[in-house]
């Protein structure tokens, strides 16, 4: 028997692991480190982990990612089980260029009753964003199924409109993934306008706003619009011309249109489980993934990151943090992650209406 001071962040996570046996479930998204998924009952995307809570038997469950999936998991999550961040301070910072009251004062200012707008969320938002969104008649999408939701609120927005008009969609907060997921269903560019969110909207210009079918946030996750670039994809392409390339739709649409495939974490995990043995593939997403799918597949194929970009959100929940933040919770330390009464509804209204559009 060791005192925690002599043990290591490994032997603490285990040793509180073999304490709580089925009363503790730890959830860790593909982005984490290695370290920190060796730990984890389940891995996935957003969603994915956030599927896995309803059901859940455990009393605690434990999130590794950032602020807004802790926040869904405690949506999710059934009365008596408690959800925690073991890093409260990683937000994604995606998420964090929608706040609900900016969300809310720009719908409020496009909305006009012959030409209804209606909200879709990505995922990546805060509990109290969704909260907006599911007032304002909207949902939520995933990567996933961004081109069904899209659909799904044009079509509402076209019937809100009512008959022989058209009706309007905001999409957000990822700029990228809207212009991504627009190219898929064939909405033309002209009938796209990137909002002017400064002083809550203030600057929008409605005449244009009007003449669009689709308005976009002008949102980004800096670890795939920023890092991943044309030069890359052109480098690749002369150095090996059979080799392919999948990237993540949160990247520019020139990358996505210039690549062999693209799709969320979970499509990528299987792209290159699906590549033919001997091929040379490059995927352009969050590194610690891409080194896993590295390893995972080396004895037969190169899979190799297209750039080297980290989340540094991600990357903040250290196996030592883990370790912290479990003997926290167990001594009462650290809070569980809370979503405010009044928006759990709407949020929740705004989930369902993903998972019955998705059915
Ligand atoms: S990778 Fe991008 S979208 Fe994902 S948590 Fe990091 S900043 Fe947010």
């Amino acid at each position: 028997m060791h005192s925690t001071d002599t043990m290591s962040p490994t032997q603490r996570i285990l040793a509180i692991k073999a304490r709580l046996g089925q009363d503790l479930v730890i959830l860790a998204h593909h982005y984490q480190e290695d370290a920190v998924v060796q730990h984890a009952d389940q891995t996935g995307d957003s969603l994915e982990l956030a599927r896995a809570v309803p059901g859940t038997a455990a009393k605690y469950v434990v999130f590794c990612g950032v602020a807004f999936m802790a926040e869904s998991a405690a949506l999710l999550a059934p009365t008596g089980v408690q959800v925690y961040n073991p890093v409260p301070e990683a937000a994604c910072v995606m998420a964090e260029m929608s706040p609900a009251d900016y969300v809310e004062a720009v719908l409020t200012r496009l909305q006009n009753p012959e030409s209804p707008v209606i909200p879709l969320a990505y995922v990546n938002t805060s509990v109290a964003t969704k909260a907006v969104v599911g007032r304002f008649g909207g949902a939520v999408c995933t990567s996933a199924n961004a081109a069904t939701m899209l659909q799904w609120a044009l079509d509402t927005a076209d019937k809100a409109a009512g008959p022989g008009r058209k009706g309007r969609v905001l999409f957000l907060p990822d700029q990228h993934l809207g212009h991504n997921t627009a190219n898929k269903l064939g909405i033309p560019a002209e009938k796209r306008l990137r909002l002017d969110i400064r002083g809550r909207g203030e600057r929008i210009d409605i005449q244009a706003a009007q003449a669009a079918r689709l308005l976009l946030w002008p949102g980004n996750c800096p670890v795939h619009a920023v890092r991943f670039k044309m030069s890359q994809i052109r480098q690749v392409r002369e150095q090996y011309p059979q080799a392919k390339i999948a990237v993540h739709p949160e990247c520019a649409q020139e990358v996505v249109n210039a690549v062999d495939a693209a799709g969320s974490t979970s499509f990528l995990i299987k792209y290159a489980a699906e590549a033919p043995a001997g091929s040379r593939v490059y995927i352009g997403t969050e590194c610690n993934l891409v080194d896993r799918l590295t390893k995972r597949h080396a004895a037969e194929k190169t899979i190799l990151p297209l750039w080297r970009s980290g989340c540094s959100n991600m990357n903040k929940t250290t196996e030592a943090r883990l370790a912290d933040a479990l003997e926290g919770m167990l001594q009462g330390h650290i809070p569980a992650t809370s979503v405010d009464e009044a928006d759990m509804e709407p949020a929740r209204l705004s989930l369902t209406r993903m998972l019955e559009a998705c059915a």
